[in-house]
């Protein structure tokens, strides 16, 4: 949201007529950033969505680099015939899908390409408190305000940048930090207590969430953010696991410390990917077919995980 924001907010200035479709519903402690309210939910808003699609001269790509990313959208991204841009820092992009690009999985967010784009372009002087505001949110969120290895002193000039050009990076903190609902926090305490299990043996934590968690504690999307940074502060951890019961599918989260690589991980078990230390993936099986397939696969890499 951050990424595809900050670029509206710089091509609108050229006098482009941008639209933001997002492929999902999204997380509703987005909802503070500046343009918001006129993304498009792709799932909500198909034939509007369609329509500015098929009208479109460019599409831009942001922050995913392989159509089947965006699931019900895959397939008109893979019709349309307008020129296809990417801009992603994960690894293996599908070059083939785009036009032009740019994909380095040494940027810290894609928010920081943007930057970068922006700047690069000779319009840094086009950066205003809407722009700095969703590139600001986005590098704090990538890099676990600004502690992941991403974080090269790159981020930390582009901040004072930002922040000379007028970024209150309080306000941001506050809407991205402390505005949830009381629900979210009695649902973290109950799932810290009672779903999380820790393999000291394999350095491993692993979570465990069952719909009916979601149900009784009224769990919206992207309520379970940050959710898999919580077993990462117990000593010694090095793999962290988290799996929801999602309707259509189990959703994994993995996050990593050191030399384990997640990206392989997901990729080889849960048909998923991402980066070295963060990395997501999925499985049609029950939640506890999926867990104990990743009680085998962590076995299997016990060595990786000393
Ligand atoms: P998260 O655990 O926060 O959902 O995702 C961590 C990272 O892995 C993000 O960069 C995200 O884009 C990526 N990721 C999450 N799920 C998947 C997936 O199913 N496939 C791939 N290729 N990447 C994923």
């Amino acid at each position: 949201m951050g990424s595809t924001l900050a670029l509206k907010h710089f091509l609108v200035q050229f006098g482009h007529e941008v639209t933001v479709i997002s492929p999902t519903n999204w997380a509703g402690w987005v909802n503070w950033m500046p343009g918001v309210k006129e993304v498009l939910d792709y799932e909500q808003d198909k034939p509007k969505a369609e329509a500015i699609l098929d009208k479109a001269d460019w599409l831009f790509c942001l922050d995913f680099n392989i159509f089947h990313r965006t699931k019900t959208l895959t397939e008109k991204l893979k019709q349309l015939s307008c020129t296809k841009i990417l801009i992603d820092h994960h690894q293996e992009p599908d070059t083939a899908s785009f036009d032009y690009g740019a994909s380095d999985v040494l940027k810290s967010s894609t928010c920081e390409m943007v930057y970068d784009f922006i700047v690069d372009s000779g319009h840094a002087d086009m950066i205003n408190t809407e722009i700095g505001q969703c590139i600001y949110a986005g590098v704090v969120g990538d890099t676990g305000s600004f502690r992941f290895a991403s974080t090269h002193a790159g981020v930390h000039k582009l901040v004072a940048d930002i922040k000379s050009r007028g970024l209150d990076h309080g306000l941001v903190h506050e809407n991205l930090f402390d505005n949830f609902l009381e629900n979210r926090l009695r649902f973290i305490g109950h799932v810290l207590l009672n779903r999380m299990e820790v393999f000291y043996e394999y350095n491993t934590a692993l979570i465990a969430i069952p719909k009916n968690d979601l149900l009784k504690f009224h769990i919206k999307t992207g309520d379970t953010e940050g959710l898999v940074n919580f077993p990462q502060t117990i000593q010694g951890i090095k793999l962290v696991a988290l799996v929801i019961d999602r309707d259509e599918e189990r959703k994994w989260s993995f996050r990593s410390k050191g030399n384990f690589d997640c990206n392989t991980f997901a990729r080889k078990y849960f048909e998923g990917g991402g980066h070295f230390n963060a990395a997501g993936g999925r499985s049609s099986d029950s939640l506890e077919k999926t867990v104990q397939h990743f009680m085998q696969a962590m076995r299997e890499n016990e060595n990786l995980l000393q």
